[in-house]
């Protein structure tokens, strides 16, 4: 799972959100083959629920199995 810059606008997919995209989730390891874009606004909120919970420098190795994401 990787995540870049939106480069096509399209709308944020959070519900309810009704910016443009700026940056896209891509996503080739989930059953769904799809991206998910999301404006600075919801990834950012996205960022601090996820933060939450996990802490970069608390990530495990196991998330390197595999090669890069
Ligand atoms: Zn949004």
């Amino acid at each position: 799972m990787i995540v870049e810059k939106a480069t096509k606008k399209v709308k944020c997919d959070a519900s309810g959100c009704n910016n443009k995209c700026d940056y896209v989730i891509i996503n080739k390891r989930f059953v769904f083959d799809g991206n998910i874009y999301l404006c600075s606004n919801c990834i950012s909120m996205l960022y601090g629920e996820i933060s939450k919970f996990i802490v970069p420098k608390s990530i495990k190795p196991i998330y390197k199995k595999g090669g890069k994401e």
